[in-house]
């Protein structure tokens, strides 16, 4: 049996897994960023991980998922969302320091190649990711293989205006997919709701804060004005999923992302909007997706090392 160590570099928690050649992950652990604490901090607790994860298992590779743009080697993170990291040249580090090889990749990518090699997509020869998150991100899979781009960096699929007047976008452009669909979007949706209702259990629901669950937990409380809040938001992610089952025409649409650990009961709103719900589905490797693609991006080596 072969051993592969999958990283998954988040804002909040970085996460590790072994992941066998069977494909089970035979060890995960979490432990929060020290993002305040900057970029060598963080870099000192990635390694500290892998040098005990190296002292249980006989690790071939490495693979690194994180946000944010690498280089076009992928072998540095140049800028990562809120992560402290500035063209830190993580491959190269842990290269040193562990002597195998070592693959990057965004979050996004990971996630897909997690839902296509191991998960529920298995098998497609053309297959859509889309990560629901703070942004959404994702990826492609077009005849068989993972859609690039010549910028090595196609897949971002928050970024197709849904419309064109409507909010103002990082990006530049306005109504921007992922300002409405976004667990961000939602957050922001539910916050509004639940300040036009104050006397509705979304409402108290919210007075100890809002995240992508309060307004599930409203709804199973049986809240009318949380069920409209799904049901609006559910429309928008739909006309996104829509547009991109028209483009690529895939066997297999898997959504990903924090709030999809709602499983059925986001699909249960999203139906009735959707061009082919039986072509959707949520992930169902969960939080597990981002550290199990990160240790199957070996797959791809020949590809990653062509780029350097
Ligand atoms: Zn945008």
């Amino acid at each position: 049996m072969k051993y592969y160590l999958g990283l998954d570099i988040g804002g909040t928690n970085i996460k590790t897994g072994v992941l066998s050649s069977s494909h089970r992950l035979v060890y995960k652990n979490s432990f929060p960023t020290r993002s305040a604490a900057g970029e060598n901090a963080i870099m000192e607790d990635i390694c500290a991980e892998c040098a005990k994860v190296f002292g249980m298992y006989k690790i071939e590779c490495i693979g690194v998922g994180c946000p944010g743009d690498k280089d076009d080697a992928n072998v540095s993170i140049v800028a990562a969302g809120n992560l402290p990291f500035r063209d830190l040249p993580i491959v190269r580090l842990l290269k040193e320091r562990f002597g195998v090889e070592v693959y990057l990749e965004n979050d996004g990518s990971c996630a897909l190649i997690a839902d296509w090699l191991a998960g529920a997509g298995k098998g497609c020869t053309d297959m859509v990711e889309i990560t629901v998150g703070t942004g959404i991100g994702g990826g492609c899979v077009v005849n068989g293989d993972l859609m690039r781009g010549v910028t090595n960096d196609a897949g971002e699929l928050g970024h197709f205006v849904i419309d064109p007047r409507g909010e103002k976008c990082a990006c530049g452009q306005k109504g921007c997919f992922e300002k409405y669909a976004s667990a961000t979007a939602l957050i922001k949706q539910t916050r509004a709701a639940a300040q036009k209702n104050p006397r509705s259990v979304l409402a108290a629901e919210s007075s100890s804060g809002v995240d992508g669950r309060t307004v599930f937990n409203a709804y199973a409380k049986g809240c009318p004005v949380a069920k409209r809040v799904l049901a609006k938001y559910a429309k928008y992610l739909a006309t996104g999923i829509n547009g991109l089952d028209y483009i690529f025409a895939p066997q297999y649409i898997s959504l990903a992302g924090g709030i999809m650990n709602q499983g059925e009961t986001v699909l249960k709103f999203l139906r009735p909007y959707l061009l082919h719900p039986q072509k959707v589905g949520v992930t169902t490797l969960h939080g597990d997706a981002g550290v199990i693609g990160a240790a199957l991006l070996w797959k791809f080596k020949k590809y990653y090392l062509s780029l350097r």
